[in-house]
């Protein structure tokens, strides 16, 4: 069952914190907080969630590292779904929620933003330097040659090839993956690198992929170093951002997590919240900036 807790509102169980918008407020008024953020974010730019209510995990299950290396069916799958999906990624523009953690950012209050999405909204607000904890659907790497390129160039190699793939109601995936009819997947054509003719793959991290240690030991870095840890929008269902949140309360550092519905890390938390992303935390950055 999810326990939602809005401010002011009640204690709702063993699990419940203090909570509130205050509180939020309070922990980036000290300054130097890190912030992960999930799908959740990304929702207000049109893109859903997995468990939202209009995610569609349950209905497909994600390419799997394994299968995508194994299986030239796989990769095919993969790609032509994926060549669907990008259109509407990479129309997605950063919403108020990716300007106000910039905002934050700027202003000293948020030292570090390590982000699970690829979707690359950080970055198009301005968040350079954003940690992209599972990498970017704007890049693809050669499994053959390690070469490194850009997903716009594939994507007119691909137009190339196929054409545009016109799927009305495409049901798209935070990770760009949209479900396509077999037959559309069947005629595909899936381009090599054009330096070696090797496998092409997004530079992300599929499921059964280890997220990269270095990256991974950076991140930690990040949190150590930070006074505070921002969860936005994640319901740290995967190890992969629920080990930062670990990390932090082993350290004895507060955890707020902005999340509608209850997260895995819901224990480790110091202050839960369920509102709306960009609506918050634009209120957050006016009230700190306000002279
Ligand atoms: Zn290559």
């Amino acid at each position: 069952m999810h326990v939602h807790r809005t401010p002011g509102g009640p204690e709702t169980g063993p699990a419940a914190r203090s909570g509130g918008l205050a509180e939020v407020e309070r922990l980036l008024a000290g300054r130097d907080v890190a912030v992960l953020s999930g799908a959740g974010l990304s929702t207000e730019s049109g893109i859903p969630d997995y468990r939202g209510a209009t995610g569609s995990l349950r209905r497909q299950t994600p390419m799997t590292y394994q299968e995508f290396v194994a299986s030239e069916q796989g990769r095919r799958r993969y790609w032509a779904r994926s060549h669907v999906g990008w259109q509407a990624i990479a129309r997605a523009e950063p919403n108020a929620g990716h300007r106000a953690v910039e905002g934050l950012r700027r202003s000293g209050y948020v030292s570090a933003v390590i982000t699970q999405n690829v979707d690359g909204l950080h970055r198009a607000a301005g968040t350079l330097g954003a940690v992209e904890l599972h990498g970017g659907l704007d890049r693809v790497v050669c499994l053959d040659c390690g070469r490194s390129s850009s997903r716009a160039d594939l994507d007119r190699r691909l137009h190339a090839l196929n054409g545009t793939l016109v799927v009305p109601d495409a049901a798209l995936n935070p990770d760009g993956d949209v479900q396509l009819p077999g037959a559309l997947v069947e005629a595909f054509r899936i381009a090599p690198c054009e330096a070696c003719g090797g496998v092409l793959k997004p530079d992300v991290v599929f499921f059964g992929e280890s997220v990269p240690k270095p990256r991974v030991q950076h991140c930690y870095d990040l949190v150590d170093a930070a006074r505070a840890l921002l969860v936005l929008g994640s319901s740290l269902t995967v190890m992969s951002g629920l080990r930062f949140v670990r990390r932090a309360a082993r350290g004895g550092k507060p955890v707020a997590i902005v999340n509608q519905g209850a997260t895995r890390g819901d224990e480790y938390a110091t202050t839960t919240l369920a509102l709306p992303l960009g609506a918050t935390l634009t209120t957050l950055l006016e009230q700190l900036t306000a002279p």
